[in-house]
């Protein structure tokens, strides 16, 4: 026999997932900059530096699906503004981009969530 019941019919979960914006993909909160700065030391990740460290994106902003987790940044030596450090090697020279691309895809390796 079936039954109509009273069985209350679950709710359809609402999703509102809002597709977040290029600048809140790249945002690096509180937790990421905190787990960065403790993977790093308190160094430079590329030469150990600890002048003007910087949490510095691993990856174009826009290319970052959802959010910018741990393994999307690095901490690098700065500013980026001024040759010959990290974050400026990492941001503007063709070398700089496949080393960070490089090291982003040695952390997702080393630390898969
Ligand atoms: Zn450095």
């Amino acid at each position: 026999m079936v039954s109509f019941g009273l069985d209350p019919v679950p709710k359809p979960r609402k999703t509102k997932r809002n597709k977040p914006t290029a600048k809140q993909r790249g945002a690096i909160s509180k937790e990421v900059y905190a787990a960065a700065l403790e993977r790093s030391g308190g160094c430079c990740e590329r030469c150990g530096s600890t002048e003007g460290l910087q949490c510095a994106h691993l990856i174009r902003r826009w290319k970052i699906e959802g959010r910018t987790t741990v393994n999307d940044v690095a901490m690098l030596c700065g500013p980026s503004v001024n040759s010959g450090t990290c974050h400026h090697y990492a941001d503007y020279t063709a070398g700089g981009k496949q080393w960070a691309e490089n090291y982003r895809k040695t952390l997702y390796e080393n630390n898969q969530e």
